[in-house]
């Protein structure tokens, strides 16, 4: 049924969560598991060297955030393919949905931000608000 299945992480509790269970999901559906993180887009006037740098910075932390991710999907039927990108979570996350036929993000209700007595965050709030898909955030 869920072919095409987007995980989003960001490092947090809730985000491992929603790792845990899409890979017990992708074990079951035996479908394709996309996993993306995203950082924040460095602005050019930074110069050099301090772009490279950040984006070093950047690019090594989502590294971890997915090593991470991946232990806690464990072993799934076919390739995960993880993915580092940059800009706005949000907006990112709804591009890769539309490039590759997701047919179900996983994601948490809330992130490393925010105010924990709201429910949702903004990244969650603006994809569920918005995807062309069924959305599962997880709690
Ligand atoms: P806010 O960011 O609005 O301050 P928050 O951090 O608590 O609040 P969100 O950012 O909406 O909440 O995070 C909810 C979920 O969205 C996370 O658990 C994660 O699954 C996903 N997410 C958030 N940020 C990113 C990101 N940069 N890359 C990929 N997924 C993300
Ligand atoms: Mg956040």
């Amino acid at each position: 049924m869920f072919e095409n299945i987007l995980l989003a992480v960001d490092g947090s509790d809730h985000s491992s969560k929603a790792a845990k269970l899409a890979g017990d999901l992708a074990r079951l559906s035996g479908g394709k598991l996309r996993v993306v993180t995203v950082y924040e887009k460095v602005p050019s006037y930074l110069g050099e060297p301090n772009l490279s740098q950040t984006i070093a910075k950047r690019t090594a932390k989502a590294e971890e955030i997915l090593d991470k991710a991946t232990k806690e999907i464990g072993e799934i039927p076919g390739d995960c393919e993880p993915e580092i990108l940059s800009g706005d979570p949000a907006e990112t996350i709804l591009n890769v949905v539309d490039i590759y036929n997701i047919n179900l993000i996983i994601m948490g209700t809330r992130g490393q931000g925010g105010i924990k007595s709201l429910l949702l965050g903004s990244q969650s709030h603006k994809v569920v608000s918005t995807a062309p898909c069924p959305v599962m955030l997880v709690r």
